[in-house]
């Protein structure tokens, strides 16, 4: 055959592409059903839609996806690059198509084709790549990057088995495997052309080369292949669709020949087992210290396989190395991903031969880091045993940044030895460490935390000496959370009523809510309002029959805390109030009071002992007092078992009361109290972490305030806590841990709980009874507010209105400005 021109080549292949563009829907679907499941519409089971309806949305996104990647190539795009070990994006059918705008579309079309779509959407799994708040942030940081049209990447590890699954059993926490992949991921897209080794161990040896330069080599004895997997972000109603990267780790050589060939079978395949074990399993946290070595394994493989990319792009085009902080910003969440700091160094120096201060200049230009935690024994170290067998070549250059470092120390203040040991990247006191937010403030060009509050204590604490001595590389980026899963998705019913209201520039402008303040004493407005709230209770009512037999009142109030167990959380202060509310009405059955229904929900750590036992308490406490006759149903306890995501979509919207409860210094910032406040929850809360500017936008009359302060805490703490004070004051409290201490609640085991109430009356560092009179006392000023439906459902009202702060898009705008310095894109899918 003869040539075709290219020019007649060019036209077939945009003739072809309007035909991807445009295909039916319904047609599209029948199509992946045949061709991708292999299944014909007569035997097809509704996972079988499901797969078929998923691949054709993704064909939809498909198409974007490239003309973004084209667009982005053409110009001379700068490229946000977020790393973290966690993703927790939820489901993707539905926000995928609501950000497609195509929502109305596919019911239809899967109604034409005898599928209800909301049966569809139920049995999607949820990948559940992260623990809870910091891995959501992350998903939540890439819808708005979408959104707002900045060219962005998301980095992280395709873990094969999330986040485990939890069941109640007899009340106790049983975790099961997450088998998410099990049924095949249709998001997915599995690229082995695009893959990059990893090096472990092994040895490094130093030479002069001919120009007199010292050059270092690194031979690893192990090497593992980082396989991409990519999942594509959609924006919301742009044509910008942004890739998530999940590296999936992999055996070099799938057997080793000249093993196999001698007759060692099991030799050969050991090191696939081994390589594949990187990226097999998400680690909990919480988790006392065991098992780090994968975990720090870990990590160094996502980075290296991500920076390792990241420069792979950069030389697409042929630019001089010395632009890479113009093309490309990495966000480091957390210190999970801080050995970057080392590893772009020694990609720098050792690979690309840039002399020293080259390589350091760009690295902390090119990165940032952000900081979730001021508790110490979150603060991620490891051991230089592990450090030195493990990465032998990137402690090497930690030592020499840290020699570099403490010189710049001491030059800047002179004879302070003190500080240069406080300040130094290795812990030299015990058994000597790496301290990675050391290593994660020196190596990059911004440090912040993720609330007010959080970035100011993180400059009086746990980075004092960093931010005396650069002070313009600290600043704070509060959380936002994305209105799009959390308002339009989980809570159709009232984002239709904020449409019908205020116009629906609140989506992408979520300022915009305030307009809604004008019609917070409209009584028609009431009546919709208390109507869309009272279907979302419903609505969870059943789920938690459902989930747990128990039988839960819509018209009560809902009264929720659903994040992780915890002890700086403090369920237990939630559980010791219901205690006494319960007591309360069973001395006095005619008590006036309005029904309540407490809603728990969270994982714990599987090693967490403290946190299995505060579960356990809940179910105990809901055992006994969901049986008690005598209180006529005005209290019920529930614990919803296994909160995730996909069960948070119906949890947000019904909740009246939103339990922010924090020991105040403790809770970066939280997110959960943002997604309750956008849908209506009143909070009842510290001055903890975002609780701060929640109750600022609110407004004080529109927050319910307890609590010792974050000050006060620390006081409270150098004066001495003295425990048995709170016990001896305070007949309520005494009455609710005598009642646990004699196995009320643990069907009459005395022993259960003692751990618990030790920590309590003896040890508590989180100050429990140092709040309880306080809370119960807020507590009571909730009752008396609930009375009052119009004057509540203001103030549901008004935390609506007031909550567009905490839109994850004005944080992205903040990162974009003042960290990242990227720009909008416009994607246009009509003209590539
Ligand atoms: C938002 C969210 C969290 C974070 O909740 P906090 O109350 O901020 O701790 C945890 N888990 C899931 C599933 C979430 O959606």
């Amino acid at each position: 055959m003869s040539e075709v021109p290219a020019a007649e080549a060019a036209a077939n292949a945009k003739a072809a592409l309007a035909d991807v563009h445009g295909y039916a829907f319904q047609h599209d679907v029948v199509r992946n059903l045949i061709c991708r499941q292999a299944r014909y519409p007569d035997v097809a089971d509704a996972h079988d839609w499901y797969m078929a309806l998923a691949y054709s949305v993704r064909d939809r996104m498909l198409a974007r996806w490239v003309a973004s990647m084209q667009t982005y190539t053409a110009q001379d795009v700068k490229v946000a690059c977020y790393l973290s070990a966690e993703f927790l994006i939820g489901p993707q059918l539905g926000n995928n198509l609501l950000n497609l705008g195509m929502e109305a579309e596919a019911r239809e079309a899967m109604h034409a084709l005898g599928q209800d779509l909301d049966v569809l959407l139920a049995i999607e799994e949820e990948p559940g790549l992260g623990n809870g708040g910091l891995g959501r942030l992350a998903a939540c940081y890439l819808d708005s990057l979408a959104r707002l049209e900045i060219p962005a990447i998301g980095y992280g590890i395709r873990y094969e088995f999330g986040i485990f699954d939890q069941e109640v059993c007899d009340g106790w926490q049983i975790e099961r495997t997450d088998k998410w992949l099990q049924r095949g991921n249709p998001w997915e897209i599995v690229r082995p052309e695009l893959s990059h080794y990893v090096g472990f161990g092994g040895y490094t040896r130093s030479e002069t080369d001919e120009q007199g330069r010292l050059r270092v080599h690194w031979t690893p004895t192990r090497q593992v292949k980082g396989v991409a997997c990519d999942m594509p972000m959609q924006g919301y109603d742009v044509d910008t669709c942004n890739i998530l990267r999940l590296w999936k780790s992999e055996a070099v050589e799938s057997f080793d020949f000249q093993d196999f060939n001698a007759g060692a079978y099991y030799e050969a395949v050991e090191e696939k087992v081994i390589s594949e074990t990187l990226s097999k399993v998400l680690y909990p946290n919480d988790e006392p210290e065991a098992g780090k070595r994968l975990r720090l394994a870990q990590q160094y493989f996502f980075v290296s396989c991500s920076l390792q990319d990241l420069l792979r792009l950069f030389d697409l085009k042929a630019t001089p190395i010395e632009r890479l902080p113009e093309r490309f910003a990495a966000q480091l969440n957390d210190t999970h991903p801080s050995v970057a700091v080392a590893e772009l160094m020694r990609l720098l120096v050792d690979e690309r031969l840039l002399p020293w201060d080259t390589a350091w200049d760009l690295t902390r230009r090119t990165l940032a880091y952000t900081n979730h935690t001021l508790l110490p024994e979150a603060l991620e170290t490891w051991g230089l045993p592990l450090f030195q067998s493990l990465l032998p070549r990137h402690l090497e250059i930690i030592y020499e940044i840290n020699r570099r470092f403490l010189d710049d120390v001491r030059r800047a203040y002179p004879g302070d030895e003190a500080r240069v040991t406080r300040m130094s990247l290795i812990d030299e006191t015990g058994d000597r460490k790496v301290r990675m937010a050391h290593l994660a403030t020196v190596g990059t060009h911004a440090v912040n935390g993720v609330a007010a509050l959080h970035s100011e204590l993180l400059k009086q604490t746990v980075l004092h000496d960093f931010a005396e001595m650069f002070p313009e590389r600290f600043l704070n980026v509060t959380n936002g959370v994305t209105p799009r899963r959390f308002l339009m998705l989980s809570n159709p019913g009232l984002a239709r009523l904020l449409h019908e209201t205020i116009g629906d520039g609140w989506a992408t402008d979520l300022a915009r809510l305030d307009a809604l303040a004008a019609h917070a004493d409209d009584p028609a407005f009431h009546d919709a309002w208390r109507k869309i709230r009272r279907d979302n209770k419903t609505a969870l009512a059943a789920r938690i029959e459902h989930a747990t037999g128990i039988v839960v009142d819509p018209d009560a109030l809902f009264d929720i805390q659903v994040k992780r167990i915890h002890e700086y959380k403090r369920q237990h202060l939630n559980a010791l109030y219901i205690i006494s509310l319960y007591r309360r009405l069973c001395r006095n059955p005619d008590l006036d009071t309005a029904p309540r229904c407490f809603i728990f929900g969270g994982k714990a750590a599987p090693g967490y002992a403290m946190a299995k036992l505060m579960i356990r308490l809940i179910t105990g406490i809901a055992e006994v007092v969901n049986n008690d006759a005598t209180i006529k149903g005005r209290l019920k306890v529930v614990f919803y078992p296994d909160f995730n995501v996909k069960n948070g979509h119906w949890v947000y919207p019904a909740a009246d009361l939103s339990e922010q409860i924090s020991t105040a210094g403790k809770e970066a910032s939280g997110t959960g109290n943002m997604k309750f406040m956008m849908n209506g929850a009143l909070t009842i809360g510290t001055l903890d972490g975002a609780n701060v500017e929640i109750r600022e936008e609110a407004g004080a009359e529109n927050f319910f305030l307890f609590g010792l302060t974050a000050q006060q805490v620390e006081e409270t703490k150098r004066e001495g806590y003295h425990p048995a004070r709170y016990v001896r004051d305070n007949d309520e409290l005494r009455d609710a841990l005598s009642l646990i201490s004699q196995g009320h609640f643990s069907r009459g085991d005395r022993e259960m709980f003692r751990p618990l109430l030790d920590n309590l009356t003896h040890s508590d560092p989180f100050l429990v009874l140092a709040d309880f009179a306080d809370y119960v006392a807020c507590q009571e000023r909730v009752s008396e507010a609930w009375r009052d439906a119009r004057q509540w459902t203001r103030m549901s009202v008004m935390n609506t209105a007031r909550s567009g702060k905490f839109s994850s898009d004005r944080a992205i705008h903040e990162y974009c400005e003042r960290i990242w310095n990227t720009h909008r894109v416009r994607i246009d899918l009509a003209q590539p």
